[in-house]
């Protein structure tokens, strides 16, 4: 990750200096460069950090695709809204350009279940997972049905095989927009 990290800053300086095209450094590789996506929290101020918490658990999961944080007033592909309700998120995978919502819901906060386990769920629907329901707490997917107590907010092997599939090809995996406004409730069984 830090090799690609590296080559990103490379290539948005010379984007700003002079516009050149950088010779894709990554070409040798077998892998495509990871799918880089931003997210906002700026409209959930309440669970910042429970969204910086789940949000490390993906980038510390996943490869494929990188998620970062949105710099003040720019669009982003996940925007994470508070919400009175149950816990809702548009089913990606987003790809940059898209923008899918997330809504915080504070009724399962309210019923005591663990908030960064449910941001870590909704955004496992903006990688392109669908719950796996009834399930168990091992599984990040099975959301709800995991139990009011289950803290677990990480993704089990079989989720991050799948996010690595979504984005194995970069934005030619992209999906059109139309396709994915599936909105999936907290609480759906
Ligand atoms: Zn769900």
């Amino acid at each position: 990750m830090l090799k690609r990290t590296v080559i990103g800053l490379v290539a948005v300086s010379s984007a700003l200096v002079g516009g050149f095209v950088v010779p894709n450094a990554m070409a040798d590789d077998v892998a495509p460069a990871a799918v880089t996506i931003s997210y906002d929290d700026s409209l959930a101020p309440e669970y910042t950090n429970e969204i910086t918490q789940a949000i490390q658990i993906w980038n510390d999961s996943v490869n494929n695709v990188e998620i970062v944080k949105a710099q003040s007033g720019q669009p982003a592909e996940v925007t994470f809204e508070s919400f009175d309700g149950w816990p809702q998120a548009e089913l990606g995978p987003m790809f940059p350009g898209d923008n899918g919502t997330i809504w915080m819901g504070k009724q399962a906060v309210d019923e005591g279940y663990n908030v960064i386990r449910i941001a870590a769920h909704e955004f496992g629907h903006s990688l392109g997972l669908p719950d796996v329901k009834p399930g168990p707490c091992e599984s990040l997917m099975s959301g709800s049905t995991g139990g009011v107590d289950c803290t677990n907010a990480q993704p089990n092997a079989e989720e991050i095989a799948e996010v690595e599939a979504n984005y194995a090809n970069g934005a030619a995996n992209a999906p059109k927009k139309e396709q994915h406004r599936v909105i999936i409730g907290w609480q759906d069984s």
